[in-house]
């Protein structure tokens, strides 16, 4: 067994999306570009209405993946092909958007808290331009794993033991975990040992490898098969994600994530052309 340890951490900057939606953007930012085959990693969280009611309204992708997971309140998702879908919190959208999708992602509430992550995961050239595909998840489909000490795991994706994620048939075969650990626990989490990695803590303080990550750190990881982590004095909950790198080139315009600028051009001439 290899010990992962971390070769960086980060703290995420203040960014607007959408249509003014405030949000912490941990990846995708000067200190982290991307992490191969991640491109994109936000939190939002906020009690204020004013922070996130404009929403996401109607934008286009191509390219890659979007994976929302929701925390706290409701999000509701319809796109140009007519899908609708709302999720929850603890819900899962893996949306694989291909050659392209319009869509809109809007809060359904105007007030209390909205909380969650938006994560971009990149495909291979040869998906670049397949179908859109969607995996909404409902909370009570995402399994609990309760391990020694009462530490429990959320598996969205990728295996823990034998129990499986209900996010499935992913080119990058991701690992995408919410583990909860009480106040000074500690785990050991298996992971493929050539997929690149990194944990966002999201409440209190955990050692991770060999390092502490505060609350709002994101630390990547090196290679290795297994991830240590010890619980801070006052518990710790993180997401642990990781994925196959593509080793592909990346060519990226905001929603466009293709490999060449060529395709860039063609996707901007696509969508303004409707052919989305
Ligand atoms: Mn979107």
């Amino acid at each position: 067994m290899a010990n992962r340890k971390v070769v960086k951490i980060v703290r995420g900057m203040p960014a607007s999306d959408g249509a003014g939606v405030r949000l912490n953007r941990i990846m995708g930012q000067p200190a982290l570009p991307d992490l191969d085959p991640f491109l994109l990693l936000d939190e939002f969280r906020s009690d204020r209405g004013s922070d996130y009611v404009a929403g996401f309204p109607d934008h286009p992708h191509r390219g890659f993946e979007t994976v929302t997971y929701m925390l706290a309140g409701r999000m509701r998702h319809g796109d140009h092909m007519g899908n609708v879908g709302l999720l929850r919190p603890g819900s899962v959208q893996w949306m694989t958007a291909g050659r392209g999708i319009v869509h809109s992602e809007m809060p359904e509430q105007e007030n209390g808290l909205l909380w969650g992550f938006q994560l971009w995961v990149n495909l291979p050239a040869k998906d670049k331009m397949s179908a859109p595909r969607y995996q909404d998840i409902d909370p009570e489909k995402i399994p609990m794993v309760t391990v020694k000490d009462g530490v429990g795991i959320r598996v969205i994706a990728g295996k823990v033991g034998e129990v499986e994620g209900p996010v499935r048939g992913v080119v990058t075969e991701p690992l995408y975990l919410d583990i909860m650990l009480p106040a000074s626990t500690e785990f050991g989490v298996r992971v493929p040992a050539e997929h690149n990695a990194f944990v966002y803590v999201f409440e209190g303080e955990a050692r991770v490898g060999d390092k502490p990550v505060a609350r709002g750190e994101l630390a990547v990881l090196n290679q290795g098969d297994l991830v240590n982590l010890v619980a801070g004095d006052e518990g710790a909950r993180l997401i642990l994600v990781a994925g196959r790198p593509l080793h592909e080139p990346v060519a990226k315009y905001g929603p466009f994530v293709m490999n060449t600028q060529q395709e860039i051009r063609e996707a901007v001439a696509d969508y303004q052309a409707g052919r989305f």
